[in-house]
């Protein structure tokens, strides 16, 4: 079934794992099939076994006044959780009906295809990322679930113990509001149109290299997004001055470029000028100082990485497979 409302009707039906027959009510999950934001919990509780709406108990009542307080409206969002049905006891969730059930959730996330994901509580991350950690060190990072930026924070109830927890998940919810206010729609027809011409475009970027383990990644504010310096190639400039330039412009760095290291080529249509466009980046190595990083207008963050933790919070598959030819080139040189 391809709606979510025929996903809930499956959910309600199901009885792939043990807890489908010993709860009340299984727990779909709502909201509005084109949200922006996309809340994931654990698994439903005693409220919301019997009512069958998620996020209604005493974590739901804590969840709506954060979202108010972060000016997120609830009714905007859509909200669900990993497992749909309750677990006895309000036991957790173990991992083979976490892997029966994370299915449901992974359709929903792509029919809805919302602009951010909040996983609410380590176990929702766990269960669409690789990652394996604490919440304090998963808060650090910006993780991408295919393609769409990914939150994690602490689950409403953890307030219950510790009040203070408050405060840190409003800010982590406001981060992601922010997110989803400012990225841009993924375009459906990103495909070239047909019967439409190709303008050739170039660019080139620097991959900032600290010359041991470490490479520099710039965070741009309207997107919220992490990336790779880089821009369109200037009349008269050859490849490698326009990636050391933009790395000049975007991150207030000198560098020296030691090798090209990848090339992506790609063709999209563009609405906004209603033409198609066959573009060519070309990716240089770049040895840099770890000097003061300044960053340009329009970006708001920088972090010095492993190759791990670029893989994790790259958002464009390109840029994680620039990552890749980095390392690589890196491991030659050493
Ligand atoms: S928890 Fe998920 S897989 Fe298990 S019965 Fe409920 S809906 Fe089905």
């Amino acid at each position: 079934m391809s709606s979510l409302e025929g996903i809930a009707r499956e959910v309600r039906r199901c009885r792939r794992c043990r807890l489908g027959y010993i709860r009340k009510n299984a727990v779909p999950g709502a909201g509005p099939s084109r949200a922006k934001m996309f809340f994931v919990g654990e698994a439903p509780g005693r409220d919301e076994d019997t009512s069958g709406r998620p996020f209604v108990g005493q974590s739901g009542k804590i969840l709506t006044a954060i979202l108010k307080s972060a000016r997120v409206r609830r009714e905007d969002a859509f909200i669900t959780s990993v497992n749909k049905c309750r677990p006895p006891g309000n036991r957790r969730p173990r991992a083979d009906e976490v892997a029966t059930c994370r299915p449901y959730l992974m359709r929903q996330i792509d029919l809805v295809r919302p602009r951010v994901i909040v996983a609410l509580g380590l176990h929702s991350l766990y269960a669409l990322t690789t990652f394996r950690g604490s919440m304090s060190k998963a808060r650090k990072y910006q993780f991408v679930y295919h393609g769409i930026p990914l939150i994690a924070t602490y689950h409403p109830a953890a307030v219950l113990y510790n009040r203070p927890v408050r405060a840190t998940i409003r800010k982590d919810i406001a981060l992601a509001a922010q997110i989803a206010r400012t990225t841009k729609p993924r375009e459906g027809g990103i495909d070239p149109v047909p019967g439409i011409p190709f303008r050739k475009r170039v660019s080139s970027g620097g991959v900032p290299w600290d010359g041991g383990s470490k490479f520099l990644l710039i965070r741009r504010m309207d997107e919220g997004l992490w990336g790779i310096p880089k821009g369109g190639v200037e009349e008269g400039e050859t490849l490698e001055q326009t990636a050391l330039r933009e790395l000049k412009e975007e991150a207030g760095l000198k560098g020296k470029t030691v090798c090209p290291i990848k090339r992506i080529r790609y063709r999209f249509y563009e609405s906004e000028s209603e033409m198609n466009f066959d573009k060519t980046v070309c990716y240089f190595l770049v040895r840099v100082r770890r000097g003061k990083v300044k960053l340009e207008r329009g970006f708001e963050d920088y972090r010095w990485c492993t190759y791990e933790e670029a893989c994790r919070i790259l958002h464009y598959t390109n840029d994680r497979s620039v990552m890749r030819a980095a390392r690589m080139a890196v491991r030659r040189l050493s």
